[in-house]
């Protein structure tokens, strides 16, 4: 056997047609992923849960566990303030947003017995309840679905790059873009995107075009799309996750973009700590906001307005996963109070 796959995990993976390219643990064929996880042995990361540890492994892990280093890493920012966004149990009031407050997390399973817990005819008034509030405020709401011009090279597959192409991502990014330029949050730009970003005349210009701050950006091809078709000049990526820098790449290509990448959770962003924010007009935008995500997002840019606050101009969001919303996040509990949600009669 070759050396080179003696310390190569040895799970095959049949899509990949090879097996995984994970070092194995030393007592084990396979990768921490792909070991027998045996009851007991395995526990959840006390700093992480996302992830899990073999029990005689703790002692060394907490030590050396990711997110450890990127907590002391972002306590360092200014930006980063623990659960600012994070909302809070009770009715919200003013000024008592961002206090800290114990986690209460309603799990899936919660739910489900809790309407397993329901008698039949109480479930069917929960139904009808949900579709009155639903009926009295989503009416006049109307589906706009828009293609905007300004999107074309992306529409068309001109932009020349090795980016992947989905239609119905692109389709739905345009649509978000397109929006808000509906609302006059973005512009086009007047001449072609290629010289609006090597003309240095253009100062009046430039002050007509926000900056884009891109929530749960993953790869940011939303931002991607906007600084091809809309000439942006200064991004922010806010996104939890490590990615390989595969959009980032081109986009920090572009001449005259200014692309800060935040690693940090949006419950814990003050938007109005961003130093070279202050002061300046921006767009928020997001594409598959999961859950509460959307929620954080809200009150990451709705939080405190004044002179050094960032300016918000518009913010366009797909949401996504509504049934992992929280109650703690929800941004707006008091319309679903006012809505009786709550308290269903017998
Ligand atoms: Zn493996
Ligand atoms: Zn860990
Ligand atoms: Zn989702």
């Amino acid at each position: 056997m070759a050396a080179k796959s003696g310390n190569r995990c040895n799970f095959w993976l049949p899509k990949k047609k090879r097996s995984c390219s994970n070092t194995r643990i030393e007592s084990s064929m396979f990768c921490g992923n792909h070991s027998q996880r045996l009851d007991g042995e395995w526990i959840p990361c006390p700093i992480d849960p996302s992830h899990s540890v073999l029990q005689e492994n703790l002692e060394g892990h907490v030590k050396r566990c990711p997110l450890l280093k990127q907590t002391v890493a972002l306590s360092g920012q200014l930006f980063y303030q623990k659960g600012i966004n994070a909302g809070n149990e009770e009715e919200e009031e003013e000024g008592k947003m961002g206090s800290c407050c114990p986690d209460s997390v309603v799990t899936s399973e919660m739910k489900r017995n809790l309407l397993y817990s329901m008698s039949v005819s109480k479930f069917h008034q929960l139904i009808k309840k949900i579709e009155t509030v639903h009926g009295g405020i989503c009416n006049d709401i109307e589906d706009s679905y828009l293609s905007p011009e300004a999107c074309n090279v992306w529409f068309n597959k001109e932009i020349d790059r090795k980016l992947p192409f989905q239609e119905k991502h692109v389709l739905q990014q345009g649509s978000i873009l397109g929006n808000l330029e509906k609302i006059g949050a973005l512009k086009r730009c007047a001449k072609n995107v290629e010289c609006c970003e090597i003309d240095p005349e253009e100062k009046d210009d430039d002050k007509n075009v926000p900056a884009v701050v891109e929530f749960g950006a993953g790869r940011g091809y939303l931002t991607q799309m906007l600084a091809d078709c809309y000439g942006v000049k200064k991004v922010y990526l806010v996104e939890r996750k490590s990615y390989k820098l595969k959009a980032d790449r081109s986009l920090r290509q572009k001449e005259n973009l200014v692309l800060e990448r935040m690693r940090i959770d949006i419950e814990d962003l003050n938007l109005n700590a961003v130093e070279s924010l202050s002061g300046v007009p921006y767009v928020a935008i997001g594409k598959h906001l999961c859950g509460p995500a959307t929620d954080l997002s809200l009150r990451c840019c709705l939080s405190r307005q004044d002179g050094e606050s960032p300016v918000l101009r518009g913010l366009a969001i797909a949401t996504c996963c509504h049934h992992l919303c929280q109650w703690k996040s929800y941004i707006s509990k008091t319309l679903a109070v006012t809505a009786s949600f709550f308290g269903l009669s017998e």
